[in-house]
């Protein structure tokens, strides 16, 4: 029942700054190697020395600097392809190839198929690998969160986030920072009738005390306990005292109350 090695996507997080992940990704089979969302180069150079890997790739999710702050050296480096949201192609430093929604970027033998996420910035996307179940969706999902809104509005980010919450249950969910304890503390006060959410709670506690990440989760995960993706939650909406709301009203004042929290 095990896949053979080689046709696997082989992924890697590296934990830089205060709480971000940057991530290698590698196809065995044709050697191409990308980094998604590189905020620093020492990292990212080291990891690849110790894979004995060569950068093909940088694909990038959008253009705050803890995600595109090694574009320009890493590209002087090894002389990668860098990728990136159309809508923003000003903004992502030596952009070569700007993707948007419906696109299928070809990274080695794997397919990547772009979505535009906008939100919490204007030109967000994020890259869905469906044949090894992994979503790269920067600062839009999170692990029980989502990202703030600075140039976006609530209806946009709920739209982006839905297409993200349709992909499939074994999805796992490579977002760009740890910011999960912070967020579980947050979901409890508006779901706290979430069993799901508790438990999970819990198990983020543990992890975290011990040094370790809780990210990749699985967006199946992310449906049951990110409050979000709940906007239908009768336990939401009763914290929110917003019964007979359409979901844009509660997702807006549940990323409100997150912003205050
Ligand atoms: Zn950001
Ligand atoms: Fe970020």
């Amino acid at each position: 029942m095990d896949t053979p090695a080689n046709s696997k996507l082989q992924i890697r997080q590296i934990p830089v700054l205060n709480d971000n992940y940057v991530y290698l990704i590698h196809d065995p089979q044709t050697g191409a190697t990308g980094v998604v969302d590189p905020a620093v180069v020492d990292p990212v150079v080291a990891q690849l020395d110790t894979e004995g890997w060569r950068l093909s790739h940088i694909l990038n999710t959008h253009h705050h600097g803890d995600h595109v702050g090694g574009n320009l050296e890493l590209k002087r480096k090894t002389g990668c392809t860098i990728v990136g949201p159309r809508a923003d192609a000003a903004r992502i430093p030596g952009i070569d190839v700007a993707v948007g929604e419906g696109d299928s970027y070809r990274f080695g033998g794997f397919e990547a198929k772009v979505f535009d996420v906008p939100g919490h910035t204007r030109g967000h996307i994020a890259y869905w690998f469906p044949d090894a179940a992994a979503l790269f969706c920067g600062d839009t999902l999170f692990a029980l969160g989502c990202g703030r809104l600075f140039e976006g509005t609530p209806a946009q980010m709920w739209a982006s986030l839905s297409k993200l919450a349709a992909l499939p249950d074994d999805t796992r969910v490579y977002c760009a920072h740890e910011y999960t304890a912070a967020n579980a503390r947050f979901a409890l006060t508006v779901e706290p009738g979430n069993a799901a959410l508790k438990a999970r709670a819990e198990a983020i506690a543990k992890r975290r005390a011990q040094g370790l990440p809780t990210v990749p989760s699985t967006l199946a995960e992310e449906r049951a306990t990110n409050p979000f993706l709940r906007p239908d939650s009768p336990d939401l909406r009763r914290t929110l005292h917003l019964e007979g709301a359409d979901a844009v009203a509660v997702f807006a004042e549940t990323r409100a109350r997150k912003d205050r929290f």
